[in-house]
C-alpha cells in the first residue's frame, strides 16, 4: 500500500512532467542530445559528454584541463554552439564542467578566448562557458582580451598552419597587472591560442595559472 508521501511524490513528478509537457507545446525547447521536451540540455547529457577522468596536458609553460576529448558527441555539441546558434546550452555546460573540475584556488578572474574580429556569431561561446564556471566557482568573468587581426577561416586551418599563429595575435585592453588568471575555450586543437592568450596576459603583469576547454583534440600540443 502506498504511503501519502509515496503518492504525493508520484502527483509532483506527473505534475513536473506535464508542466514540461505545456512548457515544450508553448515554447518548444528540446534537449539537443536526448531530445527531452522542456530542457535546454539534461544535466545528465551534459556529463555522458563528459571523459571519465579530467584531461591534462602540459603545453610548453601552460597547464589545460579538458573535460572531453573531440569526439562525436561532443562534437554536435560544439557545432550546435558555434554554428547553429545554440547560444542557450553553453552556460549550463559550463556550470556541469564548474562541478567536474575541481575550483582552482586564488584566481582572480576566468578570461575567455575572445571572439574572432570577423565572427558573424552574436556570441563568444568560450565567454557563456566561463559564465557558467563562474556560477559554480564564483570567481568573476573578465574579457580583457582581444584578437589584434582578421586571422582568415580558422576553423579550416591545420594543426600545423595553427601552431604558426602569430605571437601578438592577441592584445590586453584592461589593467591586468599582478592578478592570477585562468583561461576558458571550447576547444583545444593545438594548444597554440591558448599560449598565445597567456602569453599577452603574462606580459601584462598578470599569472596565468592554468586553462581549461570543454574539449581537445587528441595527439601532441
Ligand atoms: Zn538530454
Amino acid at each position: 500500500m502506498n504511503s501519502i508521501t509515496d503518492v504525493t511524490n508520484s502527483f509532483r513528478r506527473h505534475a513536473e512532467n506535464f508542466i514540461k509537457v505545456l512548457l515544450h507545446l508553448i515554447w518548444p525547447i528540446n534537449c539537443p542530445v536526448c531530445g527531452r521536451p522542456g530542457e535546454v540540455i539534461c544535466h545528465e547529457c551534459i556529463e555522458s559528454l563528459f571523459w571519465d577522468e579530467i584531461i591534462t596536458h602540459e603545453a610548453e609553460n601552460l597547464q589545460i584541463y579538458s573535460v572531453s576529448f573531440y569526439h562525436t558527441d561532443i562534437k554536435d555539441v560544439i557545432l550546435a554552439f558555434k554554428y547553429a546558434g545554440l547560444k542557450s546550452i553553453c552556460r549550463p555546460i559550463g556550470r556541469v564542467m564548474g562541478e567536474f573540475l575541481p575550483r582552482p584556488e586564488g584566481v582572480d578572474y576566468i578570461i575567455p578566448v575572445p571572439l574572432h574580429i570577423d565572427s558573424s556569431r552574436k556570441y563568444n561561446q568560450a565567454y557563456e562557458l566561463a559564465l557558467g564556471l563562474s556560477d559554480i566557482w564564483h570567481i568573476e568573468v573578465m574579457n580583457p582580451a582581444r584578437w589584434t587581426k582578421v586571422i582568415p577561416n580558422h576553423a579550416g586551418l591545420n594543426a600545423i598552419e595553427r601552431k604558426k599563429l602569430s605571437k601578438d595575435a592577441f592584445r590586453i585592453s584592461r589593467d591586468i597587472n599582478n592578478l592570477s588568471l585562468v583561461l576558458v575555450d571550447d576547444v583545444c586543437t593545438t594548444g597554440t591560442t591558448l599560449l598565445r592568450l597567456a602569453q599577452v596576459c603574462r606580459d601584462s603583469g598578470a599569472r596565468v595559472k592554468c586553462a581549461y576547454t570543454l574539449a581537445t583534440v587528441s595527439g601532441d600540443l
